[in-house]
């Protein structure tokens, strides 16, 4: 049976304000219970540990993400990672990434998340341009995003990845080009370019359908997504995933594990996690969302568990090439053949012959791949294997 490397994901789910387009778990509250909500996620992530499928792992890389984690108290952070490595031990060389909002850090802050165990920042920029982040609803401004960068290189952090947003209502190429090229100016170790989508369920959407914005049609859309990789490749950024680019060595290793099918633990509310068996069967949970619901239930019973599923192998195959699909390398026929028993044609040969046949994948040094025609239909050709 193969055994993936493991990794913890833990969900701060708190916002100062909820931006308009956001359909992540996140909530505001005035003033969170802090304390309480500590208690809760090192219940959770104890009972996570005395599940036999955890048992005898370390942990990889461990991403908190939200919400808002740079709100947390950097001792909140310090108590979790300190149970977590008491509870699993570390991998020598772990990624640790805390998600921060440039308007929540302040010197002692970014030292404090630096002492507490953090080697990966990953700032939530998305705009430098002071309109669209008023758009946007962000509660940073375009200079506080210079002063929070500069301030945790000088507190010590040497792995920084900055979000970043296109496709903004009336954003034009030439607008686009210059904040990608004020942006590479950071020199941050990793960027990630998605294009603005309207989530259903968001105060976006509600506004879009009763008055539609200006968003790029798919011409323009198509343009930013080519001149993104083009100059992030001249300025020395690898496209690892579809829209995650890095420096040499610098690629998430947390978010690759996901594209890698690895296992995970998910803790806090609304948080994740997936696990696969000794018989190969995929394991999947999700947490309650709301923070009080979450914390609740994690008081009685150790977990909070919102919903579960046992994949079949055949769907759990379909996650992992729809997932697997993102990655520049593509899917390891090796891999996947000792992982779901088959390899990936004898699954999938009648969805993905036409793709194949019009050069949009391709099947070389055994590794089924999306081509350059293909990137941009990632998600259709991924998702014809469902
Ligand atoms: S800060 Fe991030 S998580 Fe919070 S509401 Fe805005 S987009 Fe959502």
């Amino acid at each position: 049976m193969l055994v993936s490397p493991l990794q913890l994901y833990i969900h701060i789910p708190y916002c100062i304000h909820k931006c308009h387009y956001c359909d992540f778990n996140s909530h505001v509250r005035e003033q969170p219970d802090w304390q309480a909500y500590q208690v809760a996620l090192i219940s959770e992530l104890k009972h996570w540990a005395s599940q036999p499928a955890y048992h005898h792992r370390v942990l990889h890389s461990i991403f908190i993400g939200g919400g808002t984690p740079s709100l947390a108290p950097p001792s909140l952070i310090a108590a979790i990672l300190a149970c977590a490595k008491q509870c699993f031990g570390f991998e020598k060389d772990i990624e640790i990434t805390l998600e921060a909002n440039p308007g929540t850090m302040d010197v002692q802050a970014f030292q404090g998340f630096y002492d507490a165990g953090i080697n990966r920042l990953s700032m939530g920029v998305q705009s430098l341009n002071q309109k669209e982040l008023q758009w946007l609803e962000r509660i940073h401004s375009s200079d506080e995003v210079y002063q929070a960068f500069d301030v945790a290189r000088s507190v010590g952090f040497q792995n920084i990845n900055l979000d970043l947003m296109y496709g903004l209502p009336k954003q034009n190429l030439e607008q686009w080009q210059a904040s990608l090229d004020t942006i590479i100016d950071f020199g941050a170790e990793h960027l990630s370019c998605y294009q603005l989508t309207v989530e259903p369920h968001t105060q976006l959407a509600a506004r879009h359908a009763t008055s539609p914005y200006a968003l790029p049609d798919d011409d323009l859309s198509l343009s930013f997504f080519h001149h993104t990789r083009e100059r992030l490749a001249d300025a020395g950024y690898a496209a690892y995933e579809i829209s995650n680019f890095s420096q040499q060595g610098k690629k998430c290793r947390h978010n690759d594990g996901y594209w890698l099918y690895h296992d995970y633990i998910g803790i806090g509310a609304g948080a994740s996690g997936k696990w696969d068996d000794a018989m190969g069967a995929t394991h999947r949970y999700s947490n309650k969302k709301s923070p009080e619901s979450y914390m609740q239930q994690v008081r009685t019973c150790g977990k909070s568990i919102l919903s579960d599923e046992i994949l079949s192998l055949k769907k759990a195959a379909a996650e992992a090439v729809w997932i697997g699909l993102r990655r520049s390398q593509g899917i390891d026929g090796a891999w996947f053949q000792q992982r779901f028993k088959q390899s990936i044609l004898s699954y999938f040969q009648q969805d993905l012959e036409p793709w194949l046949q019009s050069g949009h994948l391709i099947w070389q040094d055994k590794k089924l791949q999306l081509t350059d025609k293909g990137i941009p239909l990632t998600d259709a050709v991924a998702s014809t294997v469902f």
